[in-house]
């Protein structure tokens, strides 16, 4: 029996060719190629600009440093994410103020970012957990009565839809992530979209080095350059986004109707205004102390299972340097200690779904607690 991993890109013969396509043409670095990929992602989310980098950290990172984010700052993002959320903030010398999240959507919530509002909160950030939008109308109208912009790291909810819209028209601007096991990949990429003109054009000089015309440097800016050779990846990704999309969201359905079955597996909660999320994972919700038992079970099965992050507060560096204790962040804590990501991935097929499925039942049938 095969391994079944957690994810898997399709990455086929058109990916191959563009690639190579590119490589013959002698021009490898940035250049047209990545301006048409930014074409085809802002045609598929609807945004007005984008702007592609070298990984979905450095996206995330420009946007603070085009707000002028630096020491004495705030920003405001959950404890639930991925470390990058947290470290650029660090980056910009300013300092992140964490906050818990909702249990039920594993997302943040405008309550948990209103209390946190000081004077010195220059931006929040929200994350599209799993791929699941968070609830972008109230973050508008908290933007729109506090001033504060909302940065949105949408790096697992490409092909997302909130209330009938692809994420990345909602907020101030969205970052997206083309990492291998992201919703498309380019080994590793990046992009920033925005409805924004000024926000595009200081990215645009960020992310060359601040250069305006030619050795004639005007802003502080990094090199986040996107290659072409990965743009002409991104471009034949692009193509297929909606019909990897579409086949996970099935298997997320034939999962769903499976776990509502088995006691004490919990599938994840959809709310009403997700039309459809990414899938970037699926995660089931467990007891915490089956957790551990239940993904070594996974494990000789030959089935990959993750925990997916810890929350930011437990990780070794933030708890040192802001004194946090596990139950700080309580809630993110227990989410991360409740929940499991299983294979989710458009090619997978109905046979090793049903054999997970089956393996799952299985131990739940035979637990000891
Ligand atoms: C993947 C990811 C990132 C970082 O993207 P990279 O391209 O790996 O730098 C940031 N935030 C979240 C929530 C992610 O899942």
């Amino acid at each position: 029996m095969n391994f079944i991993p957690i994810a898997s890109p399709r990455i086929q013969e058109e990916e191959a060719k563009a690639a190579y396509e590119v490589v013959k043409s002698g021009w490898i670095s940035m250049g047209k190629k990545v301006q048409e990929f930014e074409k085809s992602l802002c045609e598929y989310t609807g945004a007005k600009y984008g702007i592609a980098m070298n990984n979905g950290t450095s996206t995330l990172h420009s946007i603070l440093m085009a707000l002028n984010i630096g020491p004495g700052d705030e920003v405001i993002i959950p404890s639930l994410t991925y470390i990058s959320s947290a470290n650029v903030v660090l980056y910009q010398g300013a300092t992140p103020i964490f906050c818990d999240n909702d249990p039920l959507t594993y997302n943040v919530t405008t309550d948990h970012i209103r209390k946190k509002i000081t004077p010195k909160t220059k931006a929040f950030m929200t994350v599209d957990l799993k791929g699941l939008p968070v609830d972008y109308d109230s973050f508008n109208e908290l933007s729109e009565e506090t001033g504060i912009p909302h940065i949105s790291d949408s790096a697992e909810s490409l092909g997302s839809i909130y209330k009938e819209k692809k994420v990345g028209t909602q907020a101030f601007a969205h970052s997206f992530s083309f990492f291998a096991n992201k919703n498309i990949t380019t080994g590793e990429g990046g992009m920033v979209v925005t409805n924004n003109k000024e926000l595009n054009d200081k990215l645009v000089i960020i992310r060359n080095q601040g250069q305006e015309g030619r050795y004639n440097h005007t802003l502080l800016g990094n090199n986040f350059r996107m290659t072409d050779i990965l743009a002409a990846i991104g471009i034949e990704q692009i193509k297929k986004i909606d019909s990897l999309l579409n086949k996970k969201v099935s298997i997320a359905e034939n999962y769903s109707k499976a776990f509502n079955e088995i006691d004490g597996i919990e599938p994840p909660f959809v709310p009403n205004y997700v039309n459809r999320p990414s899938w970037y994972m699926y995660s089931i919700r467990v007891n915490p102390l089956i957790q551990k038992d239940l993904i070594d079970y996974m494990t000789r099965c030959k089935i990959d299972t993750r925990l997916s992050f810890p929350p930011i507060h437990i990780q070794p560096f933030y708890k040192n340097k802001f004194n946090f204790k596990v139950n700080s962040y309580s809630k993110a804590y227990d989410s991360f200690k409740s929940f499991i990501d299983i294979p989710i991935w458009a090619d997978m097929g109905n046979k090793n779904q049903s054999l997970i499925i089956d393996k799952i039942k299985n131990f739940m049938n035979n637990k000891v607690l």
